[in-house]
């Protein structure tokens, strides 16, 4: 079956004459005794079943839903013994890197910063590690990871390999192929796709790591609402079609972008000279919905261009039917980040609408002397 298919009819169950077809949202804390399922709902809901099926289907493992994608990478760290070492991107997703600071501030873990694009780099520091973490592509600047030889260098040292999929989804690249141990994802994100709720979701084939994730949630107790849940799934049958429309509209974004007077610099995995371009044509199905640009004029610059979009919507998240844009230095801890670098998150909308709403924010007059004040980091 194609992963499309899979999409529509995994987690939908057998299923016997005149019961609902779509999974109902089960509302329950706890569950009349004697059964064969779960008996408290810290440790299984039927909805969670189905979208757990769904994800795991799709990933090829099986899957573990979890109250947010923080939440998931969160229990894969949590299992780790006492003092463990993990290799982790020094690009990846900032909230993976405060857990993984806080962590190390405590004693709890030590961690050490690659750059998960320099394949032979990342695996010499694997040697006497626990956990090797890659992201690929990784949020925000969108480098590309070689999966399969960092999987296979840090199995060579006995290292667990985890991979964060929430950029690529498992239609794009399924890391359980390319070696890795365990896969998380920001269910947040494209998985569920409309913006309106939080989920994670970690998925294995071993049932050693599957069983010391599932403990972790129900102890921790960062399981996910079943609503949630309902949604996530509801959102993840139109996945395929999702994507579909919104790679096709960051490839073109991407491409005009690259000669727009205004942009200094284009990253998406797509573009022919980008350092990851061939790597990712063998590695994914297609180069994502995501694109980062830097602007000439640096901070104010971009949150003109911020100000500016009518269509496009200025907020952090990505993976939502709506085109999201964002600066992303304007967060403490994205300072690896250049102040002028923005991040696109494609969605739905006709790519001329969005191509024109772009266009008309970057040539927008840049106010020059109003301080933006930005929120906290969330
Ligand atoms: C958003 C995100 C996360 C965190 O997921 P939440 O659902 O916000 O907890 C992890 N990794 C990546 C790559 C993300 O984009």
């Amino acid at each position: 079956m194609d992963l499309s298919t899979v999409a529509i009819v995994a987690g939908r169950g057998a299923g016997a004459p005149g019961e609902p077809l779509s999974v109902p949202v089960a509302l329950a804390s706890t569950y009349r005794a004697g059964g064969e399922g779960p008996h408290y709902g810290r440790d299984g809901n039927p909805t969670w079943a189905a979208l757990e099926a769904a994800i795991g289907a799709l990933e090829g493992g099986s899957a573990l839903a979890f109250a947010s994608g923080m939440a998931a990478a969160a229990a894969v760290f949590d299992s780790l013994p006492a003092g463990a070492v993990v290799v982790a991107p020094t690009r990846g997703y900032h909230g993976v890197r405060r857990l993984l600071a806080d962590a190390a501030s405590r004693g709890h873990l030590r961690v050490r910063l690659a750059n998960v694009s320099d394949g032979p780099g990342t695996v010499a520091m694997c040697r006497g590690a626990d956990l090797l973490w890659i992201e690929s592509p990784t949020n925000p600047l969108l480098e590309i990871a070689d999966i399969a030889l960092l999987a296979g260098g840090a199995h060579s040292a006995g290292v667990r390999v985890a991979v964060d999929n929430t950029l690529a989804t498992p239609l794009l690249q399924r890391p359980l192929d390319l070696g890795a141990d365990v896969v998380v994802h920001s269910a947040t994100k494209l998985l569920s796709g409309h913006s309106d709720l939080v989920m994670g979701a970690a998925v294995t084939r071993d049932p050693e790591i599957a069983a010391s994730l599932a403990a972790r949630r129900s102890m921790g107790g960062a399981v996910p609402g079943p609503l949630e849940a309902f949604l996530a799934l509801r959102g993840l049958r139109t996945l395929p079609l999702r994507l579909e429309r919104a790679q096709a509209s960051a490839g073109e974004l991407a491409r005009r972008l690259s000669g727009h007077p205004a942009v200094a610099t284009v990253s998406y995995p797509g573009l022919p000279d980008a350092p990851g371009h061939e790597l990712a044509g063998r590695q994914m199905r297609g180069f994502g919905t995501m694109v980062a640009f830097d602007v000439h004029g640096g901070a104010i610059a971009a949150n003109a261009a911020c100000d500016a979009v009518q269509i496009i919507v200025t907020a952090t998240s990505l993976g939502g039917v709506e085109t999201m844009i964002e600066r992303r230095a304007r967060w403490p801890g994205e300072e690896l980040t250049s102040p002028g670098l923005l991040r696109l998150s494609v969605g739905l909308e006709h790519v001329e609408d969005l191509w024109a709403d772009l266009d008309a924010a970057l040539m927008a007059p840049r106010p020059a002397h109003r301080a933006r004040r930005d929120g906290p980091a969330g």
